[in-house]
């Protein structure tokens, strides 16, 4: 009687917290609710671990050990998520995400190591768990380092390559298919082959990741969380635990879907991102150099930017990874407010990978509580840099440049971009000539109608806004 209550608390809460994770997730859908949603999600979290305790296959002398587990992870993950900056989110992202890989791998390969009677579609959920769980581990892993900078960001290519990752992809099938034929006859010879599949799988992870270059890791990251997401779906079928099998899909169904919107916001194919090596050419990267200051810059003063946006109808302020690094988000919501006093319609326009990872922008204006009814998504206000008097670019670069619609040698050609060169001025505030995250040369910077102020945005708009409030 007692199994049963407890039982049935188990499996309510697990309930409970599906519920929580799925409203969670829908609120996250808008910045207005993000915050919320997240609690929301934290909290069905909280009563899944705690409702975990409770369940039948948890051995009472194991809990201190989960407990000590739990507070050493806690701890570890506490410190740096609490300190990172967000220009740093997407490491982070990448490395968290790893971690949730090698739990999946690493558990389903304990649940194989130590049950004796395991039906048929346990045994292929611990494999697929296996292999995905490892590769998006070891992927995660590679996609942190090139991100931090502790490895080239641009891609690793050899020869034979993809070959190579075609017969260890084989090599891997065949071992998860010998285990899964053999284990029931054979169990010792199938633990051994599982062993070998989550070595081999580890070794695939870094091969598939090591290629794909820089411009590209919004959407591995993406594509690396889906991954994630349903290895930890198929460890919630190994140890019948319904909210991990939930959680994980709920993982895997966004981050499939997020991979697909951003490949679509970058017009890359998910197939040419994995087997693409993108940016591998000597042109990515190459251009950032000293062409790019030989070709002649419009420089103009803080007192000679403030003017055209002072008597501006119409201004586009277009934010980028600069923006965050210099954390301006404050000094931009000043300047617009300013500029609407003055009667100056005011607009933000969003493109889908400013900044470092999905939503960055967003979050960044939402900090600096920018009005959710001012952001506009770039398809929605493409169309009306042709009717803006200045278009107002804060440290953005590759979301603007003109060659992605006209230079089919480039990198991020086909990728849709803002069309910040049809306003009639362009004000752009970086520190320097220098590249973005693409590598690679920006013809807007030297276009007639483009002015250069430079500066760190954040000294520049504080700068801006004492000369608008003069003008
Ligand atoms: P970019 O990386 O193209 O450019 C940012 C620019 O900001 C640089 O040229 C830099 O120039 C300038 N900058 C840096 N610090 C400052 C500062 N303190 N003050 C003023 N300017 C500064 O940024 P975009 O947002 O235009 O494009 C995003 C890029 O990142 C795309 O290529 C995208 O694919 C990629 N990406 C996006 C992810 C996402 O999910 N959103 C994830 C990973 C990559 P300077 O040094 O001269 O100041």
């Amino acid at each position: 009687m007692i199994e049963n209550w407890r039982d049935a608390f188990v499996d309510l809460s697990y309930l409970v917290a599906s519920v929580l994770f799925i409203f969670g997730l829908k609120r996250l859908s808008s910045p207005a609710t993000a915050r919320q949603g997240n609690r929301l999600a934290m909290i069905g979290m909280a009563v899944a671990v705690v409702a975990t305790f409770f369940a039948r296959e948890i051995e009472s002398n194991n809990i201190v050990l989960i407990v000590i587990g739990i507070a050493i992870g806690a701890a570890i993950g506490y410190v740096p998520a609490r300190r990172v900056k967000m220009t740093a989110m997407p490491q982070m992202v990448a490395i968290f995400n790893g971690m949730g890989g090698a739990t999946a791998a690493l558990v389903s390969v304990a649940e194989f190591s130590h049950k004796t009677d395991v039906p048929g579609g346990e045994a292929l959920s611990i494999i697929l768990g296996v292999i995905i769980g490892s590769i998006s581990l070891t992927g995660s892993v590679i996609a942190f380092l090139k991100l931090q900078e502790l490895m080239s960001g641009r891609p690793v290519t050899f020869p034979n390559q993809k070959a190579i990752n075609a017969a260890l992809f084989a090599a891997i099938a065949l071992l998860g298919l010998l285990a899964l034929v053999l284990y029931q006859d054979q169990l010792t010879l199938a633990r051994s082959l599982v062993i070998l599949m989550f070595l081999a799988s580890l070794v695939l992870g870094a091969l598939l990741v090591v290629p794909i270059g820089g411009a590209d890791m919004p959407v591995v990251i993406a594509l690396l969380n889906s991954a994630t997401g349903l290895a930890a779906a198929l460890t919630g079928f190994v140890l019948n635990n319904q909210a991990l099998v939930v959680a994980g899909a709920l993982v895997g169904a966004s981050g499939t879907l997020l991979t697909l919107l951003m490949a679509r916001a970058m017009n890359r194919k998910v197939t040419n991102v994995i087997f693409g090596a993108f940016g591998a050419g000597p042109a990515a990267g190459a251009a950032a150099g000293g062409a790019a200051e030989a070709k002649p810059i419009r420089e103009i003063s803080v007192e000679d930017a403030a003017v055209p946006l002072a008597y501006a109808q119409r201004v586009i302020i277009v934010p980028g990874y600069g923006l965050a690094v210099a954390q301006a988000q404050h000094s931009v919501r000043e300047l617009a407010d300013i500029l609407s006093q003055r009667g100056v319609d005011v607009r933000y326009a969003i493109h889908p990978v400013a900044g470092r990872m999905p939503g960055h922008m967003n979050v960044l204006l939402a900090e600096a509580n920018v009005p959710y009814d001012e952001l506009y998504e770039m398809d929605d206000i493409n169309d009306d840099f042709g009717k803006t008097d200045v278009a107002l670019v804060i440290g953005a670069n590759d979301v603007t440049n003109p060659a992605a619609r006209t230079d089919t040698s480039s990198p991020i050609y086909g990728m849709p971009i803002l069309n910040v060169d049809q306003a009639a001025n362009v004000i752009v505030l970086k520190r320097s000539m220098k590249s973005g995250f693409a590598g690679i040369e920006n013809e807007l910077f030297h276009h007639p109608k483009t002015t250069m102020l430079f500066g760190d945005a954040k000294v520049s708009l504080g700068k801006l806004i004492g000369a608008v409030k003069a003008a």
